[in-house]
């Protein structure tokens, strides 16, 4: 099988690295990397030719492949380069954008969007979704501290002493913890809100309190994704969360609502009450943001208040959020790449969810 892989063109990440091309080619397959693909995330085309791989401009890798992984989705010019009945790996976010969908059924190639892979526990080690926004928790507090004009930790010094910063971070799941884990490793007194139930336990396992409104819808049934909830509820979330980033030095919001824009959980009159200095990392600004005032992929000023808007702070982490998703690839090649062909065996359930279209034909949202 002739496998390839691009250089992605805003985004420090390389979909494999150098040690799984190894791997692979020793499995037998062809391997095909864009020149410059890993130079971001420090894999010089020299490592990859070591690994067995060739080194190929662009075209030729789009024109020649059976089997093509990129971070990012390509543009549709691109998609109908691939050969038909080739088959094409990345995250095409399907549950929110048909673009990609009609482009691919146009191309008349096979998809695998790697975020319709089911958080079941059997495909943990596939998930990109976790890996990237892991990564993305993490570089976030370090992004804030960085903008912060004030330490994180609490000091006494000869001079004084120091308070600890206050995080506030909205949305638990994936992002949200490793952000409290982070913030709590550098000294900051942390605080957390989520709707899902499930959240306050992994909230206050890592040392953070966890905000509680009454009254959340259940969401046991939605496998693992926040549900919408009343507008009575949303009204008391409004009035704690005001409350809680009015003291807060540092916020950090990650709240996402699958397929849906992100919930809008800070107002500008929120903004207008924060202490001059204070810092918002807004991870959903490529959803429409949860602070009402980010720009995506912008940091802006507000008055003395610092907004960072920005979904793909894992490109940040260019070298070790390669290896995470190119270990996420590894694994999900377990499934559909043995024996060295491809499998759409639909009675496979991680098959089943991330195979989205086939030969052309869409089988996102089809029942069966
Ligand atoms: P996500 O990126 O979809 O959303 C981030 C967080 O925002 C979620 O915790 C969500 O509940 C929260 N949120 C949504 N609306 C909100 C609102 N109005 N106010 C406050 N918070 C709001 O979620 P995620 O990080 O991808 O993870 C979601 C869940 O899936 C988590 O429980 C996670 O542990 C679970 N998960 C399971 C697996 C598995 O394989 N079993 C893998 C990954 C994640």
């Amino acid at each position: 099988m002739r496998i390839g892989v691009l250089k992605e063109r805003e985004d420090n990440r390389v979909a494999l690295i150098p040690d799984y091309v190894k791997t692979l080619k020793g499995e037998g397959h062809e391997i095909l990397i864009e020149n410059d693909a890993g130079v971001h995330a420090f894999f010089r085309d020299e490592i990859y030719k070591e690994a067995g791989a060739e080194i190929k401009k662009r075209d030729e890798v789009l024109k020649s492949v059976d089997l093509l992984i990129t971070v990012h989705p390509l543009e549709k010019s691109e998609i109908l380069k691939l050969p038909s009945s080739s088959t094409y790996i990345s995250s095409f976010v399907p549950f929110a954008t048909d673009k990609h969908l009609k482009d691919l059924a146009e191309g008349k190639v096979n998809a695998f969007s790697l975020d319709m892979i089911p958080r079941i526990t059997i495909a943990q080690s596939m998930d990109v979704l976790s890996s990237m926004a892991s990564i993305a928790g993490y570089k976030a507090v370090l992004t804030a501290a960085n903008s912060l004009p004030r330490y994180f930790p609490m000091l006494t010094t000869a001079a004084g002493s120091i308070p600890p910063a206050k995080v506030l971070i909205l949305g638990a799941g994936v992002a949200g913890l490793q952000a409290i884990a982070t913030s709590k490793r550098l000294g900051a007194v942390v605080e957390a809100f989520d709707t899902r139930l499930a959240a306050k336990e992994e909230v206050e396992s890592l040392g953070a309190k966890f905000v509680e409104v009454e009254g959340a819808r259940d969401d046991k049934a939605a496998g693992g994704y926040a549900v919408e909830q009343t507008e009575e509820y949303k009204q008391k979330q409004r009035e704690l969360i005001a409350e809680k980033v009015a003291k807060s030095d540092v916020v950090i919001t990650t709240a996402q609502l699958r397929g849906k824009p992100a919930p809008k959980l800070i107002t500008k009159e929120m903004v207008d009450q924060m202490k001059p200095g204070a810092v918002i990392i807004d991870l959903a600004s490529s959803t429409g943001g949860n602070c009402e005032l980010s720009k995506d992929n912008e940091t802006i000023q507000y008055k003395e208040i610092t907004i960072v808007g920005n979904s793909e702070l894992a490109s940040d982490v260019g070298q070790h959020a390669s290896q995470l998703f190119s270990k996420n690839i590894q694994n999900f090649f377990k499934v559909v790449l043995n024996d060295g062909k491809l499998h759409f065996d639909l009675d496979n359930p991680i098959i089943k969810g991330s195979l989205i279209v086939k030969d052309g034909e869409i089988l996102f949202g089809k029942e069966n």
